[in-house]
C-alpha cells in the first residue's frame, strides 16, 4: 500500500459522507489514522461498534488535535458553529476541508472562526445516497464521482493539490471552480430537482381523490425515483434551501415558466413541439451515460452498490 497522504485524518461529523470517507481512506490507505466526532453519543457509539474511524473522540476540538487533515462532514447550516468549535485547537499547517453541498455560505461561515496558521479548502463530493447516518457509508461512494474542490482566491496551491490527491486516493475524479458557480451548477443538477421531487410526492400526499394506498401500490417508475429523492434528509435539505437561496430561486423561476410551455403545449394538444422537446432532453440522459455517471440499466440505473447492500 502507498505511503499515507495524511498522518491523522480528523472527520467531524460521522453520517453517510463521514463514515464513508473512513471507509474509502482505510481501503487505499489514504489516511494513516483516523479520528472522528460526530454531535450524538448514539453515533459516536455506533462509530465505534462499525470501527470505520481508529479513534472516536468526545468534543470536536479532541478530535482535531494533531490532524494534518480535517474534514467537517456536518450539515451546512451547523459548519459554522463547529469552525468555531474546532478553530483554536487546529494544528499549524493543518488543511481543513468540508464536504457541504453549497460553497458560498459555507465559506462566509467558516473562514472567520479558522485561523491564519491552516489552509482551508472547501470541497464537495457530488456522491451521495438517500440514506444518512454512520450506518449508511460504504468504500464505493465516491468511485469515478466528481469532488469539487473551490479555493479561496488567496489559497496556497500546494494545500488544494494535496486534498485533491486525498480525493483522487478515494476514488474521486477531482474539479476546481469558484464557489459560487458550483453553487449555481448544483442548483441545476441537484437542488432544484430535489425541490421539484419533494413537491411531487407532496401534491400526490395532497391529493384526496386518489387514496394512499393506490399512490404507494401502484407507483409507476416516474413517481417512484421521486419519492427515492423525497426520502432524503429533511435536516440536510433544509440547510442546502436555505444556503443556496438565490441560485435555487434563479433556477426555480426559469424551471416554472419552461413548465408553463410545456403546460401549454400540452393543452394545445402541440404534439411536434412536445415531440422535439423530449427528443432534446433524452440527449441529455445518454451524454450522462456516456460520461460514466450512471448506467443504462433499467430502474434508473440503479445497481446494487455494496456488499453490504447485497446483502440485505
Ligand atoms: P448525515 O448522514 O445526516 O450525517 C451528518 C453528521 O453530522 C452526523 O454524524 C451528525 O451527528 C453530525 N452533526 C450534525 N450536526 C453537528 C454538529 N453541530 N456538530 C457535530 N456533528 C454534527 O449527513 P450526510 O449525508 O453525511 O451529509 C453531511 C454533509 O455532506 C452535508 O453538509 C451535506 O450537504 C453534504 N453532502 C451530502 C450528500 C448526500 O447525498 N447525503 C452528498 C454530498 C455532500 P449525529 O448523528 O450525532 O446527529
Amino acid at each position: 500500500m502507498a505511503e499515507p497522504h495524511f498522518r491523522r485524518v480528523a472527520l467531524i461529523g460521522l453520517g453517510l459522507i463521514g463514515s464513508s470517507i473512513a471507509w474509502a481512506a482505510h481501503r487505499s490507505g489514504a489516511a494513516g489514522e483516523i479520528a472522528g466526532y460526530a454531535r450524538s453519543a448514539a453515533t459516536r457509539e455506533t462509530a465505534r461498534r462499525l470501527g470505520f474511524c481508529d479513534s472516536v473522540a468526545e468534543t470536536a476540538a479532541e478530535a482535531v488535535r494533531g490532524a494534518d487533515l480535517v474534514i467537517v462532514c456536518v450539515p451546512v447550516g451547523s459548519c459554522g458553529a463547529v469552525a468555531a468549535e474546532i478553530g483554536p485547537a487546529l494544528a499549524p499547517g493543518a488543511i481543513v476541508s468540508d464536504v457541504g453541498s453549497v460553497k458560498a455560505s459555507v465559506i462566509a461561515q467558516m473562514a472567520p472562526h479558522l485561523p491564519g496558521h491552516v489552509h482551508f479548502v472547501p470541497a464537495h463530493p457530488l456522491a451521495g445516497t438517500e440514506h444518512s447516518g454512520p450506518e449508511s457509508g460504504f468504500a464505493e461512494l465516491f468511485d469515478n464521482r466528481w469532488c469539487i474542490l473551490t479555493p479561496l482566491p488567496d489559497g496556497e496551491p500546494s494545500a488544494t493539490a494535496r486534498l485533491r490527491a486525498f480525493w483522487e486516493a478515494l476514488g474521486a475524479r477531482t474539479d476546481e471552480m469558484t464557489p459560487e458557480h458550483h453553487d449555481l451548477v448544483l442548483a441545476v443538477t441537484s437542488h432544484v430537482p430535489h425541490a421539484i421531487a419533494y413537491t411531487m410526492v407532496g401534491v400526490a400526499d395532497d391529493l384526496r381523490r386518489v387514496t394512499d394506498s393506490e399512490v404507494i401500490r401502484y407507483s409507476a417508475a416516474g413517481f417512484r425515483d421521486f419519492t427515492r429523492i423525497a426520502a432524503s434528509d429533511p435536516t440536510m435539505w433544509r440547510d442546502v434551501f436555505l444556503n443556496n437561496r438565490e441560485a435555487v430561486l434563479d433556477i426555480l423561476g426559469r424551471f416554472a415558466e419552461e413548465l408553463f410551455v410545456v403546460q401549454r403545449a400540452i393543452r394545445m394538444g402541440d404534439g411536434e413541439y412536445l415531440f422535439d422537446y423530449f427528443t432534446r432532453t433524452r440527449a441529455i440522459r445518454r451524454g450522462i451515460i456516456e460520461a460514466g455517471q450512471d448506467t443504462a440499466a433499467p430502474d434508473f440505473g440503479r445497481i446494487a452498490r455494496t456488499e453490504k447492500e447485497r446483502a440485505g
